[in-house]
């Protein structure tokens, strides 16, 4: 399967609003981070978002303007006036937790939910959050325009399917708040951890590539890992690779990341693709 970010950087985006420092002033693109959230392919066709931040209209003009002209993402509601077929691109969407930064582009979706309501997959306290902001989404309305919804709730170890994708939401700690990050098949996605409690560590062994929140290097956030404290985890989950996302102006310059990382670890940035066995 195929990872791509879409974004990979922390609530403010990088560069931060008012900010000139050495990150938010350069001019290398791995240094312009929007919010994070990425799109994970299987070989198979199965398409899911992982949050969907309040860039994700922009990360998806971006994507699609990346693809081959045969992709079915080009031009796809003209094919599909043409043609009379309306395809489901995007089969679900995994949402963490209902931070703005993870949810801001929910109604943006319009345009995926045509031929069936999008399944929402998050904890019950999100799947309340969203109902409560996007009520439009809910309910047959005069707009025809509206993206619709379909919420369904997950459960920490409680694993479900999307298509032919095992998905294990895991329960982490974003300071005192439960959120979910997930496991599927040799990947997971663990952003907005401050904690990871004790007893998911015996899930996350054995994994190829590990997508970790790490919003800065040093100093202590209360709700957010700092670099340090993901390269302990990696430390004691030992995955072949991790990438580093959520980052703020604080995780410094993309390319002087590699001088104090391990050789496994390297900060992920916007666009990135990697290829991860199923
Ligand atoms: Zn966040
Ligand atoms: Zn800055
Ligand atoms: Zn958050």
């Amino acid at each position: 399967m195929k990872l791509t970010f879409f974004g990979t950087g922390t609530s403010s985006g990088n560069p931060s609003l008012g900010c000139d420092c050495r990150v938010c002033s350069s001019d290398d693109p791995r240094d312009r981070r929007l919010r994070t959230s990425a799109l994970l392919e299987t070989e198979r066709g199965t398409r899911v978002l992982i949050d969907c931040s309040p860039d994700f209209r922009y990360q998806m003009l971006r994507w699609i303007s990346t693809l081959t002209v045969d992709s079915p993402f080009r031009n796809f509601l003209s094919k599909a006036k043409q043609s009379n077929c309306i395809p489901q691109l995007i089969d679900g969407v995994l949402v963490t937790h209902f931070h703005y930064d993870h949810v801001g582009g929910l109604d943006d979706l319009r345009p995926f939910c045509i031929a069936q309501p999008m399944p929402i997959y998050a904890d019950a306290k999100t799947c309340d959050y969203i109902r409560d902001k996007y009520p439009y989404c809910f309910y047959e309305s005069e707009y025809t325009f509206v993206p619709r919804f379909h919420t369904i709730k997950l459960f920490p170890l409680k694993s479900f399917r999307i298509r032919e994708l095992s998905v294990l939401p895991l329960q982490v700690l974003h300071g005192q708040m439960p959120i979910l990050g997930f496991r599927i098949g040799k990947m997971a996605y663990l952003t907005d951890l401050k904690t990871l409690p004790e007893e998911n560590l015996s899930y996350l062994h054995g994994l190829d590539t590990l997508v970790i929140d790490a919003l800065q290097r040093g100093g202590n956030h209360p709700t957010h890992e700092n670099i340090q404290d993901a390269l302990a985890l990696v430390e004691r989950l030992a995955p072949r690779r991790t990438f580093l996302i959520h980052m703020s102006h604080n995780a410094g310059c993309h390319s002087e990341a590699q001088a104090f990382l391990p050789p496994s670890v390297s900060f992920a940035y916007d666009e990135l693709v990697v290829e991860i066995p199923e």
